[in-house]
């Protein structure tokens, strides 16, 4: 069975780099039929931030990737937020410690600090292992009666990792064998004095309880690995198959897409904006007006690809079509311009009725009246073609709803001449006598007046334009006629020939 889990800590808002570790989970859990697992690791006190879980909760509903097992959704595995399974990480380390695989620490924080000094005085960078582990308070060094009396007296402890000396081979789904000389780790604090968990230990333990068959996560966790694969060793246990997804860079390339880099380049870095209160004032894809769909397309080619020229894909497809064997090793640049184009690609193919409906509501926002839904629906048909967010629409279809209150300069210098007021009494006449009906009635009753004069089309047709619109832009000037009206539209051909 296909088990797999997205374990953030929360510490803040997801990045965008977090959501896409949870979509290629997702992916993965549905393309073989299997569990989508949300935990929350959340053993790091110190880091916990509130309203981030439930900030990463509506992220992954928002962009339609929910977990099928996790908070709120609890199932055979759980509890599923670390917090709640505290209680079980104890007698794991001690299992360890029992085998030989782990051992008491009882070095205080003030002499690893300066052990640490005294290796950077000597320019070494201090690691707390087989080389030097005989130098420090330890249940190694000690007899077994001092390490009873010293757990007994309440002394702090952690419980600290023994690795076995060997080369160890691993597999990783996407980086295939590494091999790593377990000499040069160190020995990892698994418990701490604080009666937590460490993240190392936790996160085996669960992942071991929950029956987790695949781990996919970010390439920062790689250098773990090793740890991890010894972790299950020691216990005895299978591990999981481990799958490291490439790094997100830079549009430049240069370096790791940071939290800090949407302030910076003015575009977003996160789903969801947070909450400003907590502390950043990052604007995300929701508030930014980007489709759900726009991001999951884009966020799946951070690394994969499926190896045609397909680029637009449904959620759909992309389970479909994904496939672990399709994951670079190498970075995966992020590009602001490919993420609008996605969006394009997606905003004009969803149904008017479903922009019609975002746009009725963001026109109410501003307080602009508009005569019914059906309406809002046949302007955003009209006009979505050139469209990237709803927000865009005010700008190609404002004056559906509101007569222009000024003119374009340019427009008006080109379109408006010495006797086109006089011009456009005679058409007020005209679209007068053809009455409120379709823009092809209009459109013939206008253009065939204009020839009977045997004027040029541009004469009457760019006031008329210029009249309704404001500007030179927009649909088929009858069909703007046609939906405003004839009062309105001759209301706005006055106004204009004022
Ligand atoms: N809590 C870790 C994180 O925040 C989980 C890493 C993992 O998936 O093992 O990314």
């Amino acid at each position: 069975d296909v088990r797999v889990r997205f374990a953030p800590s929360p510490t803040g808002p997801l990045h965008i780099g977090g959501v896409r570790t949870a979509l290629f989970n997702y992916l993965f859990a549905k393309k073989h039929n299997g569990t989508f697992i949300l935990r929350i690791e959340d053993t790091d006190q110190n880091r916990y931030v509130p309203g981030a879980e439930d900030y990463i909760i509506e992220a992954l509903n928002w962009c339609n990737i929910p977990y099928d097992e996790g908070p709120g959704k609890e199932a055979n595995y759980g509890p599923y937020r670390q917090s709640e399974r505290k209680d079980r990480y104890r007698d794991y380390a001690l299992q360890l410690v029992e085998k030989g695989a782990a051992y008491y620490a009882f070095d205080t924080a003030e002499e690893l600090a300066e052990a640490r000094q005294k290796a950077e005085s000597n320019k070494e960078t201090f690691i707390y292992n087989h080389h030097n582990r005989d130098q420090f308070t330890n249940s190694l060094t000690l007899s077994n009666n001092e390490v009873r009396d010293r757990i007994a007296s309440g002394d702090a402890y952690t419980i600290r990792f023994k690795p076995e000396l060997k080369t160890l081979f691993m597999h990783d789904e996407i980086r295939k064998g590494i091999e790593i000389d377990t000499s040069l780790l160190d020995d990892k604090v698994l418990f701490k004095s604080d009666g937590m968990p460490t993240y190392h230990l936790a996160n085996i333990v669960d992942d071991h309880e929950m029956k987790i068959s695949h781990v996919i996560r970010g390439e920062e966790w790689l250098p773990s690995m090793a740890l991890h694969v010894l972790l299950y060793e020691s216990f005895g246990w299978d591990a999981p198959k481990f799958a490291h997804l490439p790094l997100i860079l830079k549009p430049t390339g240069k370096g790791k897409l940071s939290k800090r880099d949407g302030d910076k380049l003015g575009f977003p870095v996160f789903p969801l904006a947070w909450n400003p209160e907590v502390g950043s004032s990052s604007t995300g894809y929701r508030e930014d007006g980007y489709l759900p769909e726009a991001v999951i397309n884009m966020l799946a080619f951070l690394g994969w690809n499926p190896g045609t020229e397909q680029e637009l894909f449904t959620l759909k497809e992309l389970i479909h079509a994904f496939d672990l064997d399709r994951v670079n090793s190498s970075g995966a640049k992020f590009d602001p311009e490919k993420t609008k184009w996605f969006q394009q690609q997606w905003f004009v193919q969803q149904d008017d009725a479903v922009i019609g409906s975002a746009f009725a509501k963001a026109l109410q926002e501003k307080n602009i009246d508009y005569k019914s839904q059906d309406y809002v629906n046949i302007i955003v048909g009209l006009v979505k073609e050139r469209a990237v967010f709803v927000e865009d629409l005010f700008e190609l279809a404002g004056f559906f709803f509101t007569a222009p209150k000024e003119f374009d300069n340019k427009a008006a210098s080109k379109s408006w001449k010495d006797d086109t007021s006089d011009l456009m009494q005679h058409v007020i006449d005209v679209i007068q006598k053809a009455g409120d009906t379709t823009a092809l009635e209009l459109s013939n009753a206008v253009k065939g007046w204009i020839k009977e004069q045997e004027m040029g089309f541009g004469k009457v047709m760019m006031p008329l334009r210029l009249s309704l619109v404001g500007s030179l832009m927009g649909p088929d000037v009858f069909e703007i006629a046609s939906m405003i009206g004839v009062d309105e539209t001759i209301s706005r051909i006055r106004f204009a020939s004022e």
